[in-house]
């Protein structure tokens, strides 16, 4: 077995021994709802802010990449514009089945962020914070989406739709909440008394044009 102690001590360099965790899509929009990317790829205000801070960025993964369908989140695409087709009469049976595997999935993907927070903190780092993006289902931490009145919107979008439509109703589907992979991330944090803030950034603003203001 490795002496880390000694290692650490004999060792010594620049690196500042603080992290941030960050939502994907903070460094890389590419990855969310279409119409939902208000910047190319990555949220200049939070790199910029983790090099004035000396903070190291550990990129969490997508959760909807991983649960939905890909990049494009197309088992959600599905549901796009299907009025007046079988799988929109049957959206309220297949919603609760969607949140089913998203969850099997989620819970998995959240124990293997809280293991790595808990290594980056047994390594002698700081984590200063869990960035979640606040109004999206999975990685709200104060608010999320009610996802069966948006499904139920997102059916009746018309083939014209365009990036502002499927924004507007974003903005009426936001309620008070948190999304369920942040809420699942949460409960093993605190499970295993990590004590990791966690802090939104807020996609609403994000949309209206707004500069990002860091949480951290
Ligand atoms: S908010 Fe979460 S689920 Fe949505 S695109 Fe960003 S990282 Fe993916």
């Amino acid at each position: 077995m490795a002496n880390v102690e000694l290692w650490t001590r004999q060792l010594q360099d620049q690196r500042s021994r603080r992290v941030v965790f960050l939502s994907h899509c903070l460094l890389n929009e590419n990855t969310r709802y279409l119409g939902g990317a208000c910047r190319c790829g990555a949220i200049r205000e939070y790199v910029d802010a983790c090099l004035d801070r000396g903070l190291g960025i550990v990129q969490m993964p997508c959760p909807e990449e991983h649960a939905w369908g890909g990049v494009l989140k197309r088992r959600l695409l599905w549901f796009m514009g299907c009025e007046g087709r079988l799988r929109y009469r049957l959206r309220n049976v297949l919603l609760p089945l969607l949140l089913w595997y998203t969850r099997r999935v989620y819970r998995r993907m959240s124990r293997q962020v809280a293991n790595q927070i808990a290594d980056y903190q047994s390594s002698g780092c700081t984590v200063v914070g869990i960035v979640g993006v606040d109004g999206s289902p999975s990685c709200g931490v104060r608010q999320t989406l009610d996802l069966r009145r948006s499904l139920e919107w997102v059916g009746r979008l018309p083939a014209t739709a365009d990036a502002q439509s499927m924004n507007a109703i974003v903005r009426a589907s936001v309620v008070e909440g948190s999304g369920i992979f942040l809420s699942l991330l949460r409960q093993e944090v605190e499970r295993r008394k990590l004590g990791t803030p966690f802090l939104g950034h807020d996609l609403i603003a994000e949309l209206d044009g707004k500069g990002a203001l860091i949480p951290f």
